[in-house]
């Protein structure tokens, strides 16, 4: 194991590419995750920025007797720091993108650190779009390997299975290419397995014929909440898959950076989208326009207008959270949300979230996948934004507080992506398929050399 006084392994790394070791000026910057409150200090930050620095710094890692962390933006950095990195060269991917479309086959090639708004914008101009999420700025890998959850998902199913081909590079340093013919095994570990089959360098993912969709969000003040909640978990319950929406009870500090409508105020938001035309849209939406919104920006839109409805954080932003997967919503547990979170209470939480699932994110995908579908109604995510170090364990306790709340209505399986610390990840899987990744993982990486926030 290497230490802050023993930097000659991961010096031995130096010349393969742009390297930090601790001591070196670059070395906090390097490390830095988007989720800044995350101090991760591995031996070596590599910045690999072609497939054969990724491969020369993994086969240097190896015969240095280092393991290797791939990351490409930091999002979901809470759960890997927490394993300590001492021995570990954290690969950041961040200069590995690019994207290539082919409009015909309608898939889009995307090189291993890409982020979705570079996807989302290439793919536009020809009337595509991608199962994306919520945020820009979040990286097409880990967001595929651990599911990936979109506001088309109810339509279209969890993103892992729109993964048709992709290029690892597994933990020996060499390059495995994957398709339904070629490796298929490995193919089918990558839809939603996690990040620790080997460093994925490109990814191949179908892209959905939407040229505009009809989406937006509405807004009341905090007051409305317990309406408004009662209002969305109806017209959620029996929902068709066309509709895909998160609430959220939010509480924003009075800043001048935020625009006025957030600024200081605690509000109840709903958004997402709605894959109908105009009239059968507002018909579902109806129940909770009838509630009179202070704002209503959902319209048909640009597709690519979809990554800006959920108003995620710009700008690497610091935050704890927790989540739990929700069998239902009712009277009981809409109470039992409101007596934390509702106009009444005292909250420390940025926001309370409820995301629909259902649908085709239930049904078994037509590809084969580690991940084919996701049970329950609906993710609850907790999250507390944490400026100081001081303000962590208050969040920690905040974000369970919520989750132990609707502990009665929560099943045991957690989903990889929106589990900030450290889980039972193989709770979120199916028996057979948790031993068949494992298995996969054994055959392209016995000694245990990739390292993933959560574990297979
Ligand atoms: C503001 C915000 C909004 C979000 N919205 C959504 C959403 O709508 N839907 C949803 O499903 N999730 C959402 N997430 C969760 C997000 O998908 C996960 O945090 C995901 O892991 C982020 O992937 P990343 O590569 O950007 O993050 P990273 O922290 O870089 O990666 C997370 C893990 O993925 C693996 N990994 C990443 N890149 C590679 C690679 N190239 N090769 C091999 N392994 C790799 C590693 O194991 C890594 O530890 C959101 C998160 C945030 C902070």
């Amino acid at each position: 194991m290497s230490t802050a006084t023993d930097l000659r392994p991961a010096a031995a790394l130096r010349g393969r590419c742009e390297l930090h070791l601790p001591g070196d000026p670059g070395y906090d910057a390097a490390r830095t995750p988007w989720n800044v409150a995350v101090d991760q200090r591995p031996a070596a930050v590599a910045v690999p920025r072609t497939v054969e620095e990724v491969a020369a710094v993994v086969r240097a890692a190896a015969t240095a007797g280092l393991r290797v962390a791939p990351q490409s933006t930091g999002h979901g950095a809470a759960a890997l720091a927490e394993q300590g990195l001492d021995d570990v060269v954290l690969l950041r991917l961040h200069e590995l993108t690019g994207v290539e479309v082919d409009p015909e086959h309608r898939t889009a090639r995307v090189a291993g650190g890409t982020q979705w708004a570079e996807v989302v914008a290439a793919a536009a101009p020809h009337g595509l779009t991608a199962l994306h999420g919520s945020a820009p700025d979040v990286a097409v890998a880990g967001y595929l390997l651990g599911g990936g959850l979109s506001f088309y998902g109810r339509c279209h199913g969890l993103a892992c299975s729109s993964l048709v081909a992709a290029d690892v590079v597994t933990a020996d340093g060499t390059l495995v290419h994957t398709d339904a013919d070629t490796e298929p095994e490995l193919l089918w570990a990558l839809r939603g397995g996690g990040g620790n089959l080997g460093v994925v360098v490109g990814l191949e993912i179908e892209l959905l014929p939407i040229a505009d969709v009809y989406a937006g969000m509405l807004l009341w003040e905090v007051g409305h909440a317990p309406a408004v909640l009662r209002a969305w978990a109806e017209v959620t319950r029996d929902a068709p898959d066309s509709l895909t929406t998160s609430l959220r009870v939010m509480s924003f500090p009075p800043l001048p950076q935020l625009p006025p409508f957030l600024s200081g105020r605690r509000l109840v938001v709903v958004d997402g989208a709605v894959l109908e035309d105009d009239d059968a849209a507002a018909a579902l939406l109806a129940p909770l326009r009838a509630l009179e919104p202070e704002m209503d920006t959902f319209a048909r839109m640009p597709a690519a207008g979809l990554l800006g409805v959920h108003m995620d954080p710009p700008a690497p932003t610091p935050a704890v959270s927790d989540h739990a997967v929700l069998g239902g919503l009712d009277e009981e547990a809409i109470e039992a949300l409101l007596a934390l979170v509702g106009p009444d209470a005292e909250t420390s939480l940025m926001f309370a979230e409820l995301r629909q699932l259902g649908g085709a994110l239930a049904r078994p995908a037509t590809v084969d996948g580690a991940l084919p579908s996701l049970p329950g109604a609906y993710l609850l995510f907790a999250l507390a934004v944490t400026p100081v170090p001081e303000a962590v364990a208050p969040g920690l306790a905040a974000t369970s507080e919520v989750v132990r709340a609707l502990a009665p209505w929560s099943l045991a399986s957690r989903v990889l992506n929106f589990a900030d610390r450290r889980v039972d990840v193989a709770g979120g899987y199916d028996g057979e398929d948790w031993a068949r990744l494992g298995a996969t993982r054994d055959r392209l990486d016995p000694d245990r050399r990739v390292v993933a926030n959560h574990p297979v």
